[in-house]
């Protein structure tokens, strides 16, 4: 069998070629692949070669915010039955490590994500037609729900696991600096978004922003969030931006807490305030079981994500869907489509 790939030869170097597809093997499920979300690391990988230390050292096939329809599946799955739609969990930990064993396994040493250039070999991701994946990695869907809205389960997903990593956000003030799915903080008093591009707060306010500041057009706004040693319990740094972090760190009160999902390489940080607004400054990677969280939340309505997906391209056009990604004044998320779209 073959499939076509949407792989990275070097900066701004993307091209769709056709490979080889085995047919899946024990444990093992072929997807047709029907809508793939172009993610930040995706848009780094393309424009810059990598982020921080993580670079590409070798052609990398793009992309893990994946969804598809299962066409074939391996000896002795059970999980999933040719036919079915799912979202495809780009994470395949060991499940045998030490962090595996302790329940940290978004930590897991032996981590293959799809998509990512974080080990090497590289593991190739999920921007094609046909993608052979592990079983317990699919995640069904309902008929409801579009492959488009189940590709977003991913991105989804991180914000879950970021919100369980905060604690409980009940009647809490709550700073999201780079705007992303506002709705998964429900349950917030009051949540305010800030970001550089008006498209991206639009979108902010229907996914359930309280409050929305363009940081570029009116930095002034946030003044009042400064005031009083800062307003918020709780701060989502999205934007891995120095000044986006600086502003975090101004506006949460004293022993309030950040928690960082945006990724970056090295970053300044005013470590003065941190120590002396005793702030509690958290990390938070990828997700675990969040994505099944992800997909049900999806499945069932309790979230609509399509306000989220600004365009979407065929795989043959995936460079003009990676110029478009890459222009935040003009797109939040875009996602590629694929053969099994048009079928
Ligand atoms: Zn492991």
């Amino acid at each position: 069998m073959k499939t076509r790939v949407c792989r990275l030869y070097g900066q701004r170097e993307l091209r769709v070629e056709e490979m080889d597809v085995a047919a899946p093997g024990p444990g093992e499920v072929l997807v047709a692949i029907g809508a793939g979300g172009i993610c930040g690391s995706d848009l780094h990988y393309f424009q810059d070669g990598g982020f921080g230390p993580i670079r590409v050292r070798e052609p990398i096939i793009l992309g893990h915010e994946i969804a598809g329809t299962v066409q074939a599946v391996g000896e002795g799955v059970d999980r999933v039955f040719p036919g079915d739609r799912v979202a495809v969990n780009p994470s395949r930990p060991c499940n045998d490590c030490r962090f595996c064993r302790e329940g940290l396994r978004q930590h897991c040493l032996n981590m293959r994500f799809f998509g990512s250039a974080l080990r090497f070999p590289h593991e190739q991701g999920g921007f094609r037609d046909l993608l052979v994946a592990q079983d317990f990695q699919c995640e069904r869907i309902g008929p409801r729900t579009s492959l488009a809205e189940a590709a977003v389960a991913e991105p989804f997903a991180v914000c879950l696991h970021a919100r369980s990593r905060a604690g409980d956000l009940s009647g809490k003030s709550v700073l999201v600096t780079g705007a992303g799915p506002a709705a998964a903080h429900a349950g917030a008093a009051e949540i305010v978004v800030t970001d550089l591009q008006d498209a991206a707060l639009a979108i902010a306010s229907r996914m359930g922003a309280t409050t929305t500041v363009n940081v570029a057009a009116n930095p002034d706004l946030l003044d009042r969030y400064k005031a009083e040693k800062g307003q918020f319990d709780l701060a989502f740094e999205c934007s891995a931006a120095a000044p986006a972090v600086h502003t975090a760190i101004e506006c949460v009160r004293p022993q309030g807490t950040i928690v960082q999902l945006g990724v970056a390489g090295d970053l300044p940080v005013p470590v003065n305030m941190l120590v002396g607004k005793e702030i509690n400054l958290i990390g938070s990677h990828r997700f675990d079981a969040e994505f099944g969280e992800a997909v049900r939340l999806i499945d069932s309505g309790a979230i609509d994500v399509k306000p989220i997906i600004t365009a979407s391209y065929p795989l043959e056009d995936a460079l003009a869907a990676f110029e478009i990604a890459g222009d935040r004044s003009r797109a939040v998320k875009v996602q590629l489509t694929f053969a099994e779209t048009a079928a």
